[in-house]
């Protein structure tokens, strides 16, 4: 069965066909973190979906080539570097540390790379892209001596968000510079330094200043996959303006279509709102984790939605994913307890298809062909579940040998490289492993208010720290 996606350009489910003529590998760019604070769980929604889909494709046989950027400038990482008093690399280190181990505890498979936009290469490729479109007459120096993209020149703009030119109104993410430009709807590609930037300048062919955020990542999509890329993927936020943007930019420099496949997630919501920092609604990954769950549940909960369904967040949600994952967790302790034992009679009459050819046993589509639909993930979990009521049915008659709850876990084995939502926790987060050793350390000195310090350290981090015969074990606190 062919792989259908939604394609947000055309609006229409579309059969999937990479660039690559042997069909097999997929260039895949996905927008990253500004880090300027932790990511929130709506933007951990997009990075799940993304996960997700990178996972089933490469099921499928693809071999995913993955970019994600890191936006490590731009006005809210400025103002936050100023705010602290510290330079801006300085500010920025461990909100991009935070985001790599809330990946791990998330599940989500590193990308081939994350290039930051204050890489020196990055930047002189942002420049070389907007020396192009000077030259080709579809950006200009306005009098603030910032650089933007002359929207008027560019037929296709507004083709991805399917709107009107003339109905463009100013939006928030752009300077409002608007008495500079020539069209209120330009965007900056080089915003040329103020006072507030402080230190946080580069020189240019304009004078100094820093790259607008939309060429961030059309230098890095084009710098590190080619000019041409398979799939895009964002949360629907990013639809306009900013991949209207990359667009218009790396189609102006290139000539060429630059995205065949749009794919965009909706909002997380929080009681009927999107889930923003700025509306400060939001939790982080680390908020909820605290409340005593597991990365695999917050996952679970993230991802059971369709993709372009929007998905609230509340904490009834949270418990449901636990009930999930618990259900789960003892089926796989029952499929594993029935192929150790020996008393099974080794052919037991079956109503069930055998499942070694990882086919669902009732009629309707298998999981991966499930997900082969637009990622119809209910569809998917649907077959899993209905898979794991009829074979504790059975396992509870007796019905089921050795070999057939073998089978069914190789089954498991291959619907989890997809949800990746086994049982077993990840390695430890740095962090908790940091406080975890220091509590050894301190155990071994016998410091025991040290110890017990860490202890509860840890506790309000969402770990337990248990002393045991065989040292200590740290577990999530409630979590499996
Ligand atoms: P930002 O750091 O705001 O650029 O967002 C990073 C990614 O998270 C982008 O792909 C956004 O579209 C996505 N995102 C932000 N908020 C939400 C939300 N509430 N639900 C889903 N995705 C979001
Ligand atoms: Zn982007």
């Amino acid at each position: 069965m062919a792989i259908r996606l939604f394609n947000t350009y055309s609006r229409a489910l579309e059969e999937f066909s990479p660039l690559d003529p042997a069909g097999r590998e997929v260039k895949m760019y996905t927008c990253g973190p500004t880090v300027y604070s932790h990511a929130h769980l709506g933007n951990f929604r997009a990075y799940v979906f993304e996960d997700l889909l990178q996972r089933h494709l490469g099921l499928r046989g693809f071999n995913v080539r993955r970019v994600m950027n890191i936006t490590d400038v731009d006005d809210k990482t400025i103002r936050g570097s100023s705010e602290a008093g510290v330079p801006l690399a300085e500010f920025t280190a461990p909100f991009k540390k935070a985001f790599f181990d809330d990946l791990d505890t998330l599940r989500i498979k590193r990308a081939d790379s994350f290039p930051e936009a204050t890489d020196p290469r990055e930047l002189a490729k942002m420049i070389e892209m907007i020396g192009t479109l000077m030259e080709r007459g579809l950006a200009y120096q306005a009098e603030d001596k910032s650089v933007y993209f002359r929207i008027n020149k560019f037929p296709d703009y507004g083709k991805l968000a399917h709107f009107d030119l003339a109905e463009l109104r100013s939006t928030g993410r752009v300077k409002s510079d608007e008495y500079d430009k020539e069209h209120v709807g330009d965007f900056a590609l080089w915003k040329a330094w103020d006072e507030e930037d402080g230190a946080v300048k580069w020189e240019s062919p304009w004078g100094d200043g820093r790259p607008g955020w939309h060429i961030e990542c059309s230098a890095m999509a084009t710098q590190l996959l080619g000019e041409q890329l398979d799939i895009h993927c964002g949360g629907v936020d990013n639809i306009f303006p900013h991949h209207e943007a990359e667009i218009a930019q790396t189609e102006g420099c290139t000539g060429k279509k630059f995205v065949r496949y749009w794919l965009h997630c909706a909002h997380l919501m929080v009681e009927g709102q999107k889930m923003a920092k700025s509306l400060g609604n939001f939790y982080t990954l680390r908020d909820v984790i605290g409340k005593g769950y597991s990365g695999r549940e917050v996952r679970y909960a993230l991802m059971r939605v369709h993709y372009r369904a929007p998905l609230n967040f509340t904490w009834e949600g949270m418990e449901e994913a636990r009930v999930a994952l618990g259900r789960i967790d003892e089926w796989v302790r029952r499929l594993n307890a029935e192929t150790d034992s020996k008393d099974n009679p080794e052919a037991p009459s079956s109503k069930l298809q055998a499942p070694e050819k990882h086919q669902a046993p009732m009629a309707g589509p298998d999981f991966h062909d499930a997900l082969d639909d637009d990622l119809n993930i209910s569809g998917a979990l649907g077959v899993l579940f209905e898979t794991i009521r009829e074979t504790n049915r059975r396992i509870d008659g007796g019905e089921i040998a050795a070999g057939e709850a073998k089978a069914w876990l190789d089954w498991w084995g291959r619907v989890d490289q997809v949800l990746g939502i086994s049982g077993e926790e990840a390695a430890l987060p740095e962090e908790i492993a940091g406080l975890a050793e220091a509590r050894v350390q301190a155990r071994l000195a016998k410091e025991w208010r040290k110890s017990d310090e860490l202890r509860d350290e840890l506790a309000a981090r969402g770990w337990e720290a248990r002393d045991t015969k065989d040292g200590q074990k740290i577990t999530r606190r409630g979590g499996a």
